[in-house]
């Protein structure tokens, strides 16, 4: 049995992802309906995501994870707290995941967000987070309105290099109330040039963006993209033969897999996870070896030393 993380996954909870998120996102999936005919509610269907984000423990997240055989799951955290409201504050949040980790031990890494314009402040609070509960890597949301190559991420980022944590990158576009312009996945190149002992993620970079994310993870040695929302992006009706065409492009040692759970939530990760490692098309034509590299092996690489399990 091959060893399965999943390098993208949010606890599906209202204390950490903000009503006004969930509504936003539930506005496109009635866009999409309505032009097809049908015409649900928007309050209604936010009102169906908001209920499913009760799952403030991660037990309902453990449980899918045992049945669908991923052993392990990174936990991303995004700081909204400045663009949206609704969410707990950074340090309480932070409090709460490792909570989480310590009831489910050996189940989650976590990354926790942060925001350039918390200014000095933000920094300590991030240092001191670090340290107290061994986080394991940064999560940033550049589309609450700022670059991933803004100067005041500059001491985080000297933080991470001393730390060796991982800073993953939301690229892409996301809820329909924020900015998209600072989410394209050159906005992280700076940054990536100016801290080489920073591994940097580029959220989603498999599914948008496919071009550009390909050749700075090819160019940048310290660029990789992840998988993240394979199975829930409106323009990706056949996201089996999507990954596979990815996996085909070379560079299976920058790409690290993951779901966006709880994204499209709805059939299950069970059901999601059969049709990756055993349907036909996501991994035909793909070695053993790029197998390990992509389900866990890179992850384990862009991690700090002491973020990874003792075998
Ligand atoms: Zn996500």
């Amino acid at each position: 049995m091959t060893t399965v993380y999943d390098g993208h996954c949010h606890v599906a909870s209202t204390h950490f992802i903000p009503r006004a998120f969930v509504e936003d996102v539930a506005s496109n999936v009635c866009g999409r309906l309505g032009s097809m005919g049908a015409a649900p509610r928007p309050d209604r269907v936010a009102a169906g995501m908001v209920a499913q984000q009760e799952d403030h423990l991660a037990d309902g997240l453990v449980k899918e994870m045992d049945a669908a055989g991923i052993d392990r799951s990174v936990l991303l955290v995004p700081d909204f707290g400045l663009r949206m409201s609704g969410t707990l504050e950074p340090a309480e949040a932070a409090r709460r995941h490792h909570e989480i980790r310590l009831r489910h031990p050996g189940r989650f890494w976590v990354y926790i967000g942060v925001d350039p314009r918390r200014g000095p402040e933000g920094v300590q609070a991030f240092e001191h987070m670090a340290d107290a509960y061994g986080l394991d890597g940064v999560k940033l949301y550049p589309p609450c309105g700022y670059s991933p190559s803004d100067p005041g991420l500059y001491p985080y980022y000297e933080i991470c290099a001393a730390r060796r944590l991982p800073v993953l990158v939301h690229t892409g576009p996301t809820a329909r109330s924020l900015d998209y312009e600072p989410a394209h996945p050159l906005r992280v190149d700076k940054a990536a040039r100016d801290f080489p002992r920073v591994n940097f993620i580029l959220g989603h970079g498999g599914l948008i963006h496919v071009d550009t994310c390909a050749y700075l993870a090819a160019y940048r040695p310290n660029v990789y993209l992840d998988t993240g929302g394979f199975a829930s992006g409106p323009s990706l009706p056949s996201w089996p033969e999507h990954l596979n065409r990815l996996f085909r492009l070379g560079i299976n040692h920058k790409i690290i897999f993951g779901t966006d759970w709880p994204l499209g939530r709805l059939n299950g990760l069970k059901l999601l996870m059969a049709e990756v490692l055993d349907g036909a098309t996501v991994l035909a034509g793909v070695s053993r070896k790029d197998r390990s590299l992509l389900l866990h092996e890179n992850l384990l690489r862009v991690l700090a030393p002491r973020s990874r399990p003792v075998a």
